[in-house]
C-alpha cells in the first residue's frame, strides 16, 4: 500500500511536470508557501473571530488572522475581510446566509453564459433555497445585457445581483449593475474566484473601487496562495459577512493554509504586477495565434480576452470532449467548457474548451512560448501521430519547471 501511495503521487507529478498545464482554475504555489502548509498550524483550531476564540491557545493565530486580514485590506483597498473561507463555494454560500433568506431572488449568470454553479440552484444558492433568475446575456460583446437586465427587474425584486464568472473574458458592469441594484433595494456581490490575482496586480478591473457592496474569491486561480478563499466587503455589511461564514458554514478554518494565503499576498504585494501583466499579455498572445491558426477563438473583435482565460468553439472538430481527450493524449492538460449557445444540459459534450495561461506565466513563459503552445495545439489536433506530438510537449516544457514570481525561484513539481 506504501509504494502504491508514493508510485501514485510520484506519476502524478510527473504528469504534470512534463504537460502544459492549462485548466483555467489551478496554478502552482512556491515553496514559500508550501512551507507554511507543513506547519503546526495545520494541527489546530481557531473557532470563531480574533480575539474571541471557543478553545485556548489561540493567540499566535490570533495574530496570523489579523496579518491575513491586514494584507487583504492593503492590497484590495476593501473596507471589511473575513478570510476564513475555506473554498470559494464557501465563501458564496456565507454571502448567500448573510444577504438572503430563504425563498429570495437572485440573479446570476447562467452556466453556459461563464457562470459558476456555486451561483446557481445546483450548488450554493439551491441550498439557501434561493430562485436564481439568469442575466440576458449579449452573446456578441460576451457581457451581461444591462438594458435587458433593467427592463427584466422591476417584476423580480432581487436581493442579489451576483457578478464575476468562471469562464470569465472581459470586466463585468459593475457601476451599471450597482446602479440598478440601487433602484430595487439589491445588493451586488462579485465573485472574484478567477480574476482574484489579476486584481491584485492592477490589471483587471476593480469591483470594491466600481461599488460592489461584497467581493468573494477563491485564493488560487490567478492569486498565488493555496486553496482557500476570502470575502471583502462594506464595513455596515462586516457583522452579517462574519456570522455567514462563523458559525454559518465554517468552524475551523484550516489555519496552516491561511498562514500559506499569508505568505501569497506577500509574494502578490511584491511580484503581482509584473506576473499580472504577463498573463494577460499572453492570453492575448495566445488567443491571436490560435486564431491565425483557423480556430474559431471567442471574440476577435474585442481582441479575444482580456483576462488569463481564452475560449475557443470547436464544435466543428469534434467537440469540446473530444478536443480535451485528444489534447490531454500529447500532454496539454484543459477543460471542456459550455459556451453561450450550448445547453446547460450538454455538458458531456459542450462546444467549448477553455485555456488559462496563468499558470506557465508563473512558470516563466512568455510571448514566444504562447506561440509554440498553439501551435502544440495545433499539431495535437491534426497530426495524425500523438506519441511525437506527446515526446515535442515533454521536452518543450522540460525547460519550465521552476515556479517564477516568488522571492526564491523553486521546482514546480518535485515531491517534497
Ligand atoms: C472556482 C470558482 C468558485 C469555487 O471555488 P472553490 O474554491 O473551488 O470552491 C466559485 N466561483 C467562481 C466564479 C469560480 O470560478
Amino acid at each position: 500500500m506504501l509504494e502504491r501511495l508514493m508510485e501514485i503521487t510520484k506519476k502524478h507529478h510527473d504528469l504534470f511536470k512534463y504537460s502544459i498545464p492549462l485548466i483555467a482554475s489551478e496554478n502552482v504555489t512556491s515553496y514559500a508557501v508550501r512551507r507554511l502548509y507543513m506547519t503546526d498550524f495545520g494541527h489546530r483550531y481557531a473557532e470563531g473571530w480574533i480575539g474571541k476564540r471557543f478553545y485556548q491557545g489561540c493567540s499566535y493565530m490570533d495574530e496570523l488572522e489579523a496579518l491575513a486580514v491586514e494584507l487583504t485590506k492593503r492590497i484590495f483597498g476593501c473596507e471589511h475581510a473575513n478570510v476564513q473561507p475555506i473554498s470559494g463555494v464557501t465563501a458564496n454560500l456565507a454571502t448567500f446566509f448573510a444577504l438572503t433568506n430563504p425563498g429570495d431572488c437572485i440573479v446570476s449568470l447562467s452556466v453556459p453564459h461563464g457562470g459558476h454553479i456555486s451561483h446557481d440552484k445546483f450548488s450554493a444558492a439551491g441550498i439557501r433555497g434561493l430562485r436564481v433568475e439568469h442575466y440576458p446575456f449579449d452573446i456578441e460583446n460576451f457581457n451581461i445585457d444591462v438594458d435587458e437586465t433593467r427592463r427584466i427587474v422591476r417584476n423580480l425584486k432581487p436581493k442579489i445581483f451576483v457578478l464575476g464568472a468562471s469562464l470569465f473574458l472581459f470586466p463585468h458592469p459593475v457601476e451599471e449593475i450597482v446602479e440598478i441594484a440601487g433602484e430595487v433595494g439589491a445588493r451586488v456581490v462579485y465573485d472574484a474566484s478567477h480574476v482574484l490575482g489579476l486584481m491584485a496586480g492592477g490589471e483587471f478591473q476593480d469591483p470594491i473601487e466600481e461599488g460592489a457592496d461584497v467581493v468573494t474569491a477563491s485564493t488560487h486561480k490567478t492569486f498565488f496562495g493555496p486553496q482557500r478563499a476570502i470575502i471583502m466587503c462594506k464595513d455596515e455589511l462586516a457583522k452579517v459577512i462574519d456570522r455567514g461564514v462563523f458559525p454559518g458554514v465554517v468552524s475551523n478554518h484550516h489555519v496552516h493554509s491561511l498562514a500559506c494565503y499569508v505568505m501569497a499576498c506577500i509574494e502578490m504585494i511584491e511580484f503581482g504586477r509584473d506576473y499580472a501583466r504577463q498573463t494577460v499579455k499572453n492570453a492575448r498572445v495566445l488567443a491571436e495565434e490560435m486564431y491565425n491558426l483557423g480556430y474559431k477563438v471567442l471574440c476577435p473583435d474585442l481582441d479575444f480576452t482580456r483576462s488569463h482565460q481564452v475560449a475557443v468553439d470547436v464544435s466543428d472538430i469534434g467537440g469540446g470532449d473530444y478536443v480535451a481527450r485528444k489534447l490531454e493524449e500529447c500532454g496539454i492538460i484543459l477543460n471542456k467548457n459550455l459556451l453561450p449557445w450550448d445547453d446547460v444540459r450538454n455538458v458531456e459534450n459542450p462546444s467549448g474548451i477553455r485555456i488559462g495561461v496563468q499558470e506557465v506565466t508563473r512558470l516563466g513563459m512568455g510571448e514566444d512560448e504562447m506561440r509554440e503552445i498553439a501551435r502544440f495545439i495545433d499539431m495535437a489536433l491534426k497530426d495524425k501521430n500523438p506519441g511525437k506530438v506527446r515526446e515535442e510537449v515533454r521536452e518543450f516544457k522540460s525547460n519550465f519547471l521552476t515556479v517564477k514570481y516568488t522571492f526564491e525561484e523553486c521546482p514546480a513539481y518535485e515531491v517534497i
